[in-house]
């Protein structure tokens, strides 16, 4: 069944489209059904990695000309459609020896070395490559792809950004199938691990199941990436009733919705997840699309989405564990980036601080905005749940998931044990980028 679902989000990123044009119009109609359930977005995201399939024929360099008064490269491509460069840029960006070095695709050239206001004295195209002679007689020479994908036109920089950071999202509700892998697979196939990783960005929520029924299984999971986070409850935790808890999670009491971690100004970006031991009764997991809650909060509540975006909340966790803590932080319930799109939850209501840094007249409003907030995400239709056996693992978001759990019967001959361990979307992206290449490398 897995592998029905994984077709569904991980092959339009093997069958790569190949335009641009395309590409903005399934965004455009992926946007209008992105708040529908799972199953009504197939094609949300589809563009994805598309603009580093552009076939080679459409990128021959037709003509090239400076334009010294603009102080622009124009490229003009047998496939009809043109670029322009800005003079400094290139210049910048010069791939030979003496400005980059090779061994690390690293600049070489230094700022106080780069005329920025240099002119270019010539230009000339054979076998598909640019060769621009500066003032000073040094050339350069780009190739014709490596110049298309760095085109400056909305459209070219939208579908690089989306190739680099996997931003499509889909949003989901109560009706999701978590996407299910198998533990093994993923371990040893790069193809598996590479659609398990795109299914985590695009869904934000994986299942692995077949892992053994013992400690040391997110560590592993987490060395096929790279390397897992260290925090104040060390590079694995155990999440089990425990007596003198230093953490709400650490009791068999109910769990409301929350993020993990707002404490830290930089929150985990994922979490692992694996069960060791259920309990007998109870102990549910439940699991709520923060991205998606925020949009809904946007349309049917914008004043309480302008608020949660804008006033910032103290949080605050102090104990000992790994060693002593003494945190405190400040955020944003909900962080949008530069373009207004929604990129973090940072919500536990736990580890939400007395202290609230806001003028008198602002709590009752941010009280009032964070509770429709937590309702959207509280009704049935929103909430997936499942339930977790021994061996089974979870992945997740924890910068756009909010995850909950029902309280369950501790008994002392079945203790509950969940082994968990973050990493941070900067590593999980790394591989997921290099896996890509190797997968199409081989295939
Ligand atoms: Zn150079």
């Amino acid at each position: 069944m897995w592998r029905s679902t994984f077709a569904r989000l991980a092959l339009p990123f093997l069958e790569r489209k190949t335009s641009a044009v395309a590409c903005q119009a399934l965004r455009a109609s992926a946007r209008q059904g992105q708040a529908a359930g799972l199953t009504s977005v197939p094609l949300h995201g589809q563009q994805t990695l598309g603009s580093a399939s552009l076939p080679v024929a459409s990128q021959s360099v037709r003509h090239a000309q400076a334009l010294d008064e603009e102080r622009l490269l124009e490229v003009k491509w047998v496939d009809g459609g043109h670029s322009l460069y800005p003079f400094t840029w290139l210049r910048d960006n010069c791939q030979c020896p003496m400005c980059t070095l090779q061994s690390a695709q690293a600049r070489k050239l230094l700022m106080s070395d780069l005329d920025v206001h240099t002119g270019v004295e010539d230009v000339e195209v054979t076998n598909d490559k640019v060769t621009i002679v500066w003032p000073d007689q040094h050339s350069s020479v780009f190739d014709a792809e490596w110049l298309k994908k760095r085109c400056f036109s909305p459209a070219a920089r939208q579908a690089m950004q989306e190739e680099y950071f996997l931003n499509e999202r889909y949003y989901w509700d109560s009706n999701l199938h978590i996407p299910t892998a198998d533990y093994q697979e993923v371990l040893h196939d790069d193809k598996a691990a590479l659609s398990w990783l795109l299914a985590l960005r695009r869904v934000g929520i994986v299942y692995l199941r077949g892992a053994s029924a013992e400690q040391g299984q997110v560590a592993r999971l987490a060395e096929r990436i790279g390397y897992l986070r260290l925090t104040f409850y060390g590079h694995t935790w155990q999440v089990q009733d425990k007596c003198m808890a230093n953490n709400v999670a650490y009791t068999s009491g109910r769990l409301s919705h929350h993020t993990d971690y707002p404490a830290l100004h930089f929150a985990p970006g994922v979490q692992f997840l694996h069960c060791i031991n259920q309990a007998v009764e109870g102990g549910e997991s439940e699991v709520v699309d923060g991205f998606h809650m925020a949009e809904l909060l946007q349309r049917e509540d914008p004043e309480a989405f302008q608020i949660l975006t804008s006033l910032h909340v103290d949080f605050t966790d102090t104990g000992t564990d790994y060693c002593d803590f003494m945190l405190q932080s400040k955020k944003c319930i909900i962080d949008v980036d530069n373009k207004s799109r929604v990129v973090r939850i940072n919500y536990n209501n736990a580890t939400r601080d007395s202290v609230l840094d806001l003028p008198l007249h602002q709590v009752q409003p941010f009280y009032r905005a964070l509770k429709a907030y937590v309702d959207l995400m509280s009704r049935p239709e929103n909430v997936v749940t499942y339930r977790m056996e021994p061996g089974d693992l979870v992945t997740f978001d924890n910068w756009r998931l909010l995850h909950g759990r029902r309280s369950y019967v501790s008994r002392p001959d079945r203790l509950r044990h969940l082994e968990g361990a973050y990493l941070d979307w900067d590593e999980v992206m790394s591989r997921l980028r290099i896996l890509r290449t190797s997968v199409h490398e081989n295939t």
